[in-house]
């Protein structure tokens, strides 16, 4: 079989995971041999650091997510470590590492405190990287006329390492038009129990939108290039929306939050 990634011939022996097993996914795969073991090892690496070293880490152990171990989730983002339920519970989460830098508007009567953790730890690049592979597997998966029409090559190029610039991705979950569930029948159902959602847009013939959702989280990533002029026309509905890495903020001249 051929790698989607990198078009060589294989015959891989490990199944590859459309989502991560560490959100919970153990049944929407690919076959044998469309992720080689190179492009899957070297997923691996960006994989992990975006699940643990992000906003990711919280929202795993949140939602009390059993790993690709079997263990509860752990994470660390900055100087917090966070740690989900021993058994699972939902909302049972551990977070150390809480001082004034990351703590606001205690309420002594109520006795609640926000915390505020950053949403990401040097881990923007795995996260946009984690975004691109999501998208173009689960496409191939399960629309095969979107995965026939577009050309996937610059993200092809950048996740097997061949070009290294970074590709930009946003945190607003601003909906610009009508976007379609890329899994289909039970693939859909079942990913919706494990929190997760997977949908597209085709924007314009160079912008194939990608949004992947996990519990209270959206992000955003265009899978067939760099360009951002759909970003420049959510930017205009959703004043907040932010733009990772953050060197793409100064090129398009948005403040910083
Ligand atoms: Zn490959």
């Amino acid at each position: 079989m051929k790698c989607i990634f990198c078009d060589n011939k294989n015959d891989a022996k490990s199944i590859e995971h459309i989502v991560p097993e560490s959100f919970g996914n153990n049944f929407y795969t690919l076959p044998k041999g469309a992720v080689c073991d190179d492009c899957n090892s070297r997923f691996s690496t960006f994989e992990g650091k975006a699940l643990t070293n992000s906003v990711f880490a919280m929202e795993r152990a949140r939602l009390g997510v059993v790993t690709k171990k079997g263990k509860n989730s752990k994470g660390k983002v900055n100087e917090l470590i966070i740690e989900g339920d021993k058994n699972f519970r939902k909302t049972y989460l551990t977070i150390k590492g809480i001082d004034q830098n990351n703590s606001r508007n205690y309420d002594s009567e109520k006795r609640t405190i926000q915390v505020v953790v950053p949403a990401f730890d040097k881990s923007e690049v795995a996260t946009s990287k984690l975004l691109l592979s999501i998208g173009l597997e689960s496409i191939y998966k399960s629309q095969n006329k979107i995965f026939s029409k577009y050309d996937f090559t610059d993200m092809k190029n950048y996740l097997t390492t061949k070009e290294n610039q970074d590709w930009p991705f946003t945190t607003s979950e601003y909906e610009i038009g009508k976007f379609k569930s890329v899994p289909t029948f039970y693939d859909k159902y079942r990913l919706k129990k494990a929190h997760c959602k997977l949908t597209i847009l085709e924007f314009d013939d160079d912008t194939l939108i990608f949004q992947f959702d996990f519990g209270g989280i959206s992000m955003m990533i265009n899978l067939l290039n760099r360009k951002l002029d759909w970003f420049k026309e959510l930017i205009k509905k959703d004043k907040q929306a932010q733009i990772y890495p953050e060197h793409y903020r100064t090129k398009l001249g948005i403040k910083e939050v």
